[in-house]
């Protein structure tokens, strides 16, 4: 399923939802990661607070709390929304309806608060209820000390939005990258958004600096991921921009540009996921050509 349509929950059925198993991987003793149907969950659990990254979508919730109560029998009191796109908060008004608070950076609640056109995708995303919205909002960083460990939220600016948040737990030796990484495919940046590719390169190279060979690296889509392939994708990644710059600076329009097939040596490796390489392509050359900037 393509995540482009993870941004319209209306247009998932009840039987895709009912469809959907939980996964559970332990990541590191009292960190786990949830792969279900959108983007991918991170769980903190211990003494202090059961604390959840993400939440999928609504009708997932009950599966979602039955996965982690296999965990522990503290009830989830946090969320944490690491960008505003549905297939990670669209959850939101059923978990405040179980007592949970919500968390994010600002922008994520300012774009959740009015409708969303992207263009870039031809979607229309309607404003949500004041109840989804988050209640506890921060504009850089913000420190976790909670389950013996210390959880470092840190902003990435202008990365795939203008709202990402990585989540750093030092103990455990694991960062949740959300949508600033999606393992092992083209990812999605959300021009319309704030988003750039010079961010989502720069948020790569800070985690490539914080992490180590034993780091645990959760992207928002694809597998449980590593230091070693985080710093694949960000050479593809350069590589991308870097070949469409020089075509952009030949004077190249987008359908010459796309024609050319910039990432044609890398398609057998990075194609396949949520993007074709033609729209991956355009998405960078649209975002380098940008007349104003993020
Ligand atoms: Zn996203």
């Amino acid at each position: 399923m393509s995540a482009l349509k993870f941004l319209v929950p209306g247009e998932i059925s009840r039987e895709e939802f009912d469809a959907v198993n939980i996964e559970i991987h332990d990541v590191a003793p009292g960190v786990l990661m949830l792969v279900g149907l959108g983007g991918n969950i991170g769980v903190s659990y211990g003494e202090d607070a059961t604390f959840m990254v993400d939440g999928q979508f609504g009708p997932l919730t009950e599966k979602i709390f039955s996965a982690i109560a296999s965990r522990t029998r503290k009830p989830v009191q946090f969320v944490l929304n690491t960008h505003w796109h549905l297939d990670h908060v669209a959850a939101n008004e059923r978990l405040a309806d179980h007592g949970v608070t919500i968390l994010a950076h600002e922008n994520v609640r300012v774009r959740l608060s009015v409708e969303q056109v992207l263009p870039a995708f031809g979607q229309t995303v309607p404003a949500r209820p004041e109840k989804a919205l988050p209640s506890v909002t921060f504009t850089k960083d913000m420190s976790l000390h909670w389950n013996g460990d210390l959880v470092e939220i840190f902003h990435a600016p202008n990365a795939h939005t203008d709202g990402d948040t990585l989540v750093h737990f030092h103990e455990g030796n694991v960062i949740h990258m959300s949508d600033t990484y999606f393992n092992g495919m083209y990812p999605l940046i959300d021009i319309d958004c704030g988003g750039s590719i010079d961010g989502m390169i720069a948020v790569a190279e800070e985690v490539l600096v914080r992490s180590n060979q034993s780091t645990k690296i959760i992207p928002g889509h694809g597998p449980l991921s590593s230091q070693s392939e985080l710093a694949a994708y960000r050479d593809m990644l350069v590589t991308v921009r870097d070949a469409v710059t020089a075509l952009i600076q030949d004077g190249k329009t987008l359908a010459e540009t796309v024609a050319a097939r910039p990432t044609a040596s890398l398609d057998v490796d990075w194609a396949g996921g949520v993007l074709e390489p033609d729209t991956f392509v355009a998405h960078i050359y649209n975002c380098l050509t940008k007349s104003t900037g993020p």
